[in-house]
């Protein structure tokens, strides 16, 4: 079995695993870029395991002409600049002791106790740089099924990471069959264990659901975090039920995790999923939007083009209806519109308050007009 693609064939990747091998080392793809490959969707970033410590990989890469940063190092991990692409670089290692959210590592020149330590099979699987596949632990039949499968017992992986709960479901929903279903075995761990997501941190769960929320299809992922409580845990009065009928009314657009967390709800997701300021704002207007009597045109005068379209992708999810077409033109009108009125059309007769007073109330009447009146209709009767 080979991999190949254009994230193969980089030149810097090519000098840095060529670096490993000539001073006897492997250098070994693992994680997502094989498994994307496998699964031909891109690749995103590259992962290279080794047997050579991350001193020696520093000095390789130094040698070679290559940056090498010290990102992760208690874990093993340098990133390694070359040709301008960052290759995240870890040593083989086990992990000999962890307490639910960090481990102390142990180096290894053994690539099975590597294959060992990670969450599941599909993300196990290496390859060298002439694309040649080594499967450690037979993950090749659960990429091809699209079989989202723990290493080893599932309890036991999840008692040493209980981050890795989140991980089963947001592989589920990026990679899984979603006729195939979900792993029994995996979710029954995950369920019996949810509780151990306390120990994980906000920022790490919200990274999480910001990816999961993503994914082109989330909503059988999602509906199993429903049913075995670890929905409930991360984010208490989340109801799942919309989000299947938004992803067909979707229908091949962009999936935006925000739109999917305005239609997933929850108490208190700022807080609990961390959200910045500005995802906050779109957050809240988006559910104003959802049942607010405001036209495509005003939502899109008030909230651009993109986040009124999501809220009439979310209206009409609610309302189990298709996007309707002419409410899409409508909202890039909206956008598009300038307010015809300026201040200078008013002055000098209003001046300071007063003005500004006039103006706010000369919008609301041309947002009332669905942004149909003209310039000369609204100072008419100014
Ligand atoms: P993507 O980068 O697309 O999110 P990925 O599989 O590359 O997917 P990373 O988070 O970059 O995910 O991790 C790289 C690899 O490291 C994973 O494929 C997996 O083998 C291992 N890994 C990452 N996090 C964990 C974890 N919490 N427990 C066990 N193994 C992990
Ligand atoms: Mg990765």
């Amino acid at each position: 079995m080979k991999v190949a693609g254009d994230w193969l064939d980089h030149p810097g990747t090519q000098a840095l695993c060529a670096a490993l091998e000539t001073e006897g080392h492997q250098a070994l793809f693992v994680g997502g870029c094989v498994r994307n490959a496998l699964m031909l969707v891109p690749v995103a970033d590259i992962d290279l395991a080794t047997d050579a410590t991350p001193l020696v990989v520093t000095r390789i890469a130094e040698a070679a002409g290559f940056k090498a940063v010290p990102t992760g190092i208690d874990h093993g991990t340098v990133t390694v600049v070359a040709e301008g692409r960052p290759h995240e670089v870890t040593t083989f290692r086990r992990d000999v002791e962890t307490d639910g959210r960090r481990a102390v590592v142990a180096f290894s020149t053994q690539i099975e106790e590597d294959a060992q330590r990670r969450d599941f099979t599909m993300n196990a699987i290496y390859a060298d740089r002439r694309g040649s596949v080594i499967d450690p632990l037979q993950g090749l039949p659960d990429v091809q099924a699209r079989r989202v499968r723990f290493v080893g017992d599932p309890e036991t992986r999840i008692r040493e990471d209980y981050l890795r709960i989140l991980r089963f479901f947001r592989f589920h929903a990026c990679y899984g069959d979603p006729a195939g279903g979900i792993d029994a075995e995996g979710l029954a761990a995950c369920a019996a264990l949810a509780e151990g997501l306390e120990t994980i941190s906000k920022e790490r769960i919200g990274a999480e659901m910001r990816k999961l929320l993503a994914a082109r299809d989330p909503a059988p992922a999602l509906a199993a975090m429903a049913q075995s409580g670890v929905l409930a845990r991360i984010l208490p009065g989340a109801d799942p039920r919309a989000i299947g009928p938004l992803t067909e009314v979707e229908a091949g657009r962009e999936p935006d995790w925000l739109r999917r967390l305005a239609a997933l709800g929850g108490e208190d997701p700022v807080e609990l999923l961390r959200l910045s300021r500005s995802e906050v704002r779109d957050l809240t207007a988006l559910c104003d939007a959802i049942p607010s009597m405001e036209t495509p045109a005003v939502l899109g005068w008030r909230l651009g083009h993109v986040r009124a379209v999501d809220a009439l992708l979310l209206r009409a999810a609610m309302l189990e209806q298709p996007l309707a077409q002419d409410a899409v033109k409508d909202a890039r009108r909206g956008a598009d519109a300038r307010f015809p009125v300026t201040a200078s059309d008013l002055m000098p007769t209003l001046l300071g308050e007063a003005l500004g007073t006039r103006l706010k109330q000369l919008e609301a009447r041309w947002l009332a007009s669905n942004l149909t009146l003209s310039r000369e209709d609204l100072l008419k009767g100014a």
